[in-house]
């Protein structure tokens, strides 16, 4: 279990918006400020993607993808992919340091490199080294699998396969096989033995390694990775030991294997202090481990570019205070800066951002299968001979209830309630009286929230109700899968309908997915004002689809989401847009997510043992007359139907 999330007390006013527009489902859901400038609402009131972002460009209409799943039989829940937007964010990264190395005639070039552990979806890796082929744009790989992957996929010999992470002799050897193929494959070295393994593989092989040094800065981030940093780190080596590291290559003639200076200070870091303060602190290592006789070649900031998922553009750990432009000057001008004051040459700048590269590619579409309400039950609670006195006075409660007194009321029924448990445990109370009792306290509860929502002065206790009297909107995924991180470290991740925008929401509601887990649920979420446990939907129509989106789930989510309940990944669409297409998009490719029968495989199970021993259970029980063989064979037939398919919910 995670620690509780926190409570507000703060509240979408959706009262205040008289004549909703899609101007106001925007401003609502903070679609501009999250969207960087991919996403849009159209007239219709749909979620459009804007991938060139441009006025005029096309526009994708979520829904129209929605539709030809629906028309392909593609069941949800779907992860939709937009390559476009990948694309878009690789080219942005790479121009911006083109252009801000030439504004500031810096002398060095940048040669970024993705982190694939991010995303190491293939399909994915290889739009971005596709998209990055300009700019010489490289993988970054942090475990032997992942090197295994970005050997293949990194063709380019002229750009940078960077190896972070804790490695072993096979892993180092991999590497200066990557050299051998004509590859630019730099170790890192995270701990001072791996120098002298790697070095004594280099002479057994007799091929040069590529050597980067990951220094522990002192700079530290704040936010949810501020670890990454300082002198506790997992990574990397001390100054002292950096020291050590340059005499020992010296000694042994090797000082020109050394080419890379690197940190990674932690992910998402919030405020842009923190990086320059890292900058600066890096910048002036490099210079003197260069004034030391090290010729480094290349300067790495590694990743922890934020992204702003909750589109309030703070300090705030689901969010930064800086654009990619301001982080990439600052890069680029405290290096320029700190290296002419050293008098030393300007290195090449590496950069490993994966979260800012990713995080907007993809969503997670799901459809809400219905609602918890609570208060809402018709129970006939009249009046009937002598009832209990408890139930007499909740009724009484009921009809006092005013906009002046809800705080006592609420006292009172409060303790009345729990006065009616405890009867009801001596067996002083039917069933019947408690369900009265029941529906009678939560009405006055609803009451009373209602009281306190128009009531500027009302009580924490009370506000606190209404988050936990939300509708609880039943969707159709598993958070543990599709958004892991919502769970485990609280970040918040913006929720948007992808239909109806142009109709005022009236629901204030959570959501909670279909495990059977009660943290399976999502109850932080952005707003203008800041987080609120509850969002605002429209009022489901019994029997509409309602389909809602969870974005900015193209980094981490995807690989840390695991398979809580055997549900399993998800089918994925992958999206490319077409200007010439009257939809503007075409889906280019479908992957089908886990089946039953694949998530128990990979549990030591055995589909096929498993269909066996139910039809010889069957069987059994056909000969015994319990079961008519022709229901027989259709109850066989249905067990393997549902071990061949999508483990979510049908619609
Ligand atoms: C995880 C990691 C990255 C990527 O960080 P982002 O915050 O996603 O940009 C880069 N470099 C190293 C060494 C990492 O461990």
């Amino acid at each position: 279990m995670k620690t509780p999330q926190p409570q507000f007390t703060r509240f979408h006013n959706l009262d205040a918006i008289k004549e909703w527009t899609t101007q106001d489902a925007n401003d609502i859901y903070q679609i501009s400020r999250w969207g960087e400038g991919y996403f849009t609402v159209n007239d219709k009131g749909d979620l459009c993607i804007n991938p060139t972002r441009k006025e005029n460009g096309p526009l994708i209409n979520i829904m129209e993808v929605v539709e030809e799943m629906k028309d392909k039989k593609i069941p949800f829940p779907t992860v939709i992919r937009f390559h476009d937007i990948l694309r878009a964010q690789v080219t942005n990264l790479n121009k911006t340091f083109r252009e801000t190395v030439e504004e500031a005639r810096f002398t060095g070039t940048y040669y970024g490199v993705y982190p694939i552990k991010v995303n190491q979806m293939r399909e994915v890796v290889e739009e971005i080294v596709d998209a990055g082929a300009p700019y010489n744009y490289g993988l970054e790989a942090g475990s032997k699998p992942e090197l295994i992957a970005a050997l293949a996929m990194n063709t380019n010999q002229n750009s940078l396969t960077v190896v972070n992470g804790y490695k072993d002799r096979d892993l180092l050897r991999l590497a200066l096989l990557g050299i051998q193929l004509g590859r630019k494959v730099i170790v890192v070295i995270e701990k001072y033995t791996e120098l002298i393994d790697l070095m004594a593989l280099a002479q057994e092989t007799g091929v040069e390694p590529l050597i980067g040094l990951r220094a522990k800065i002192a700079t530290k981030s704040s936010g949810k990775w501020a670890s990454s940093g300082g002198d506790y780190a997992k990574f990397g080596l001390t100054i002292t030991e950096i020291l050590q590291a340059v005499k020992y290559l010296k000694s042994i003639d090797k000082t020109h294997c050394l080419k890379l200076f690197h940190f990674h200070i932690g992910s998402q870091i919030p405020d842009i202090k923190t990086i320059k303060d890292s900058i600066s602190e890096g910048a002036r290592i490099y210079a003197k481990l260069y004034k030391e006789g090290a010729k480094l070649e290349f300067f790495d900031v590694g990743g922890g570019v934020g992204v702003n998922y909750d589109g309030t553009r703070s300090n705030s750990p689901s969010s930064t205070n800086y654009t990619t432009k301001e982080y990439v000057a600052d890069v680029v001008y405290i290096l320029k800066q700190v290296c002419d004051l050293e008098d030393v040459p300007h290195p090449n700048i590496v950069s490993e951002s994966g979260r800012a590269i990713t995080a907007h590619h993809s969503c997670v579409v799901t459809n809400v299968f219905g609602a918890l309400e609570i208060g809402n039950e018709t129970y006939n609670v009249d009046k009937v001979v002598s009832e209990n006195i408890l139930v007499t006075n909740m009724r009484e409660l009921q009809t006092e209830l005013t906009e002046k007194n809800y705080q006592d009321v609420f006292n009172d029924a409060t303790k009345l309630k729990e006065e009616s448990v405890a009867a009801f445990k001596f067996g002083i109370l039917s069933l019947d009286e408690r369900a009265k009792l029941e529906t009678m306290y939560w009405k006055i509860c609803k009451g009373i929230v209602d009281h306190a929502s128009k009531d500027e002065y009302a009580p924490d206790e009370i506000l606190l109700l209404k988050n936990q009297m939300a509708s609880q909107y039943l969707c159709n995924f598993s958070i543990f899968q599709s958004a892991p991180d919502t769970w485990a470290i609280g970040q918040i991740l913006p929720i948007v309908p992808l239909h109806k925008l142009n109709e005022k929401p009236t629901e204030l509601c959570t959501l909670v997915d279909i495990t059977c887990d009660s943290d399976g649920k999502i109850d932080t979420f952005l707003s203008a004002d800041g987080p609120t446990n509850t969002m605002p939907l429209h009022k489901l129509n019994n029997g509409d689809d309602y389909y809602i989106g969870l974005f900015m789930t193209g980094a981490y989510q995807d690989i840390m989401g695991d398979n809580h309940n055997c549900f399993g990944r998800l089918n994925e669409v992958h999206v490319f847009c077409d200007d010439d297409d009257p939809t503007d998009f075409y889906i280019e490719e479908v992957i089908y997510g886990n089946k039953a029968s694949h998530v128990l495989a990979s549990l030591q199970y055995n589909p096929e043992t498993l269909a066996q021993t139910m039809k010889a259970n069957v069987d059994l029980q056909v000969k015994r007359g319990k079961i008519r063989p022709r229901e027989g064979v259709d109850l066989t037939d249905f067990y393997e139907a549902c071990l061949k398919s999508y483990t979510y919910l049908k619609k």
